[in-house]
């Protein structure tokens, strides 16, 4: 379990040193600011639908490598992607990272988030849950356009 500890520590390393389209979009139909007061994370997520298909995805901004990490896995799990897969992926990705503290997650629940898996370990730390589902809520967001900018404090849970 250590050894995978450590292949998720790097995979999210490498995402925040190289985040995936890190890129304003030149055309797009949906975009929205999500930010997080507790730890300083901004980002803004443009995207593209064509009808139910999310044809492109790009975000930019700064933040902790957990929230930078976590859009990178995003856009790249949902580039190409349906609504409905995206919404699918968010409530497994969302179940798993609120798994409570001592419970176990089947090992084929954070199989099939692929890289997105690596951030399970956030769970361990709630403070930083808020970073690794910023981008998540950014989307949410974007999709709904119902706010232009999302804070995480907004979020009662
Ligand atoms: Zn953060």
């Amino acid at each position: 379990m250590s050894e995978l500890n450590e292949l998720y520590q790097q995979l999210i390393l490498e995402h925040n040193k190289t985040p995936r389209n890190f890129k304003k979009l030149e055309q797009f139909t949906h975009d929205a600011d999500g930010y997080n007061p507790l730890c300083g994370d901004h980002y803004h997520i443009w995207l593209k639908l064509d009808g139910e298909t999310i044809s492109d995805i790009g975000f930019q901004g700064s933040g902790c490598a957990i929230s930078k990490s976590s859009a990178s896995m995003m856009t790249s799990a949902l580039k190409g992607a349906s609504l409905t897969e995206a919404r699918a992926l968010f409530e497994k990705f969302h179940s798993v990272i609120m798994t409570k503290i001592g419970d176990p997650i089947p090992e084929e629940k954070i199989e099939e988030l692929g890289s997105l898996g690596a951030l399970a370990g956030v769970r361990e730390f709630p403070a930083r849950i808020k970073c690794a589902s910023l981008a998540w809520h950014a989307l949410n967001a974007a999709l709904t356009q119902t706010e232009k900018s999302i804070s995480t404090e907004i979020e009662k849970k």
